[in-house]
């Protein structure tokens, strides 16, 4: 099997943690039948600092060509907090249509949850958020504004078409990896728009009598996260939700260094990211983590149908974690391209 991949390892530990994923995908193509052809994209802090351009069109175009994205972090300290995510990273998602966010919330070793007495067992779900619409629509305005009477609005935009595929898409899901599926709202407070979803949920429900459902409103699941993940498989929810659950879920699978995350259109491109940012407190010292990079990098290689390779990466990770060969933020003592090679070792 060969496939495009387009790289935009981006700013800050972007570019360091990428490297080491792509370095772990260079090696799978000597250990399996799956070969890559990769083309970097440069778009980031220095490339909008010295040509004005977020992401040209052409770029858009040729990005929609290939068969999945990898991504770095985009985010710089010399540019305006959030130019570059919206301009960026926000424009890929928006412009290719990825209204699903797929997060796996999967502990990979019980050292590592800042939770008493829980296992991989008991710590393994997936979110699936709404990427596209809710608060993110960033719909609203203000009234009188800078007076005493100002009011700020913000808007939750909520459409059928955008509530139902991202449902319908859950409890395929849900059918495909045999796993129940909990709903995540606040249909009690946000009686207009989780009305929506209640109703999405109910009759997208008929076509998949098979799924196990039920619902948890948004600040019980959180206690529930920390309580009894177990009682978790695939969780649907909105958009802000989301974002929000996501991470704390990250923390109690091993925190940022290891969360993973998927923007994908199941019709056409999907681009895959570690959670974290550019973290430019860290970069350029070769002490980035790079195990979420590569945890995207196998996420990627089991959406584009090689579930076995995928497996091989992960399996490489929990010797890493095993062995405490690490990164200084999980108390190792290795550097980011340290702990990148020994993943390709016991990939050999
Ligand atoms: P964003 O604004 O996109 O959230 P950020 O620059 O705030 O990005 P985060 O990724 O949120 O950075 O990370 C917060 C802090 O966690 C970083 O400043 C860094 O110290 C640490 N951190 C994040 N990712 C890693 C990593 N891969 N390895 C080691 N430390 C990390
Ligand atoms: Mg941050």
């Amino acid at each position: 099997m060969k496939f495009d991949i387009a790289l935009i390892p981006g700013d800050g530990i972007g570019p360091e943690v990428l490297d080491e994923g792509v370095k772990v995908l260079e090696k799978l193509q000597h250990t399996s039948d799956l070969s890559f052809n990769f083309q970097e994209f440069p778009q980031g802090a220095d490339h909008y600092l010295d040509t004005g351009e977020l992401i040209a069109d052409e770029s858009m175009d040729e990005l929609g060509e290939f068969d999945a994205a990898l991504m770095g972090a985009v985010g710089d300290p010399r540019v305006k907090p959030g130019v570059l995510e919206r301009g960026i990273l926000l424009k890929i998602r928006f412009s290719f249509d990825q209204y699903i966010n797929l997060r796996p919330i999967r502990l990979r070793d019980s050292k590592y949850t800042p939770l008493k007495n829980k296992s991989p067992e008991d710590i393994d779900m997936v979110v699936v958020r709404e990427n596209t619409e809710g608060l993110y629509a960033n719909s609203g305005g203000f009234l009188r504004k800078g007076t005493c009477e100002e009011v700020a609005i913000q808007e939750m935009v909520n459409t059928y078409h955008g509530v139902s595929r991202v449902i319908r898409y859950a409890y395929e899901y849900a059918v495909e990896s045999g796993r129940n599926l909990t709903l995540c709202d606040k249909c009690n407070v946000l009686g207009y728009a989780h009305d929506l979803w209640q109703r999405c949920f109910q009759d997208i429900g008929e076509d998949f009598l098979e799924v196990k459902k039920d619902h948890v409103l948004v600040d019980a699941l959180t206690m529930k996260m920390v309580r009894n993940p177990e009682e978790l498989d695939v969780v649907v929810t909105s958009n802000m939700f989301g974002d929000i659950i996501t991470d704390l879920g990250a923390e109690l699978q091993g925190g940022m260094g290891m969360a993973v995350s998927a923007n994908i259109n199941p019709e056409g491109l999907s681009m895959f990211e570690p959670v974290h940012g550019s973290a430019p407190d860290i970069a350029g010292k070769g002490i980035a983590n790079p195990l979420a990079a590569v945890l995207a990098a196998a996420f990627m290689v089991e959406e584009l149908g090689a579930e076995k390779e995928a497996a091989k990466i992960r399996a490489a990770v929990d010797r890493a974690l095993e062995e405490q060969q690490l990164t200084a933020d999980m108390e190792g003592e290795l550097t980011t391209s340290e702990l990148g090679d020994f993943i390709c070792s016991i990939l050999e």
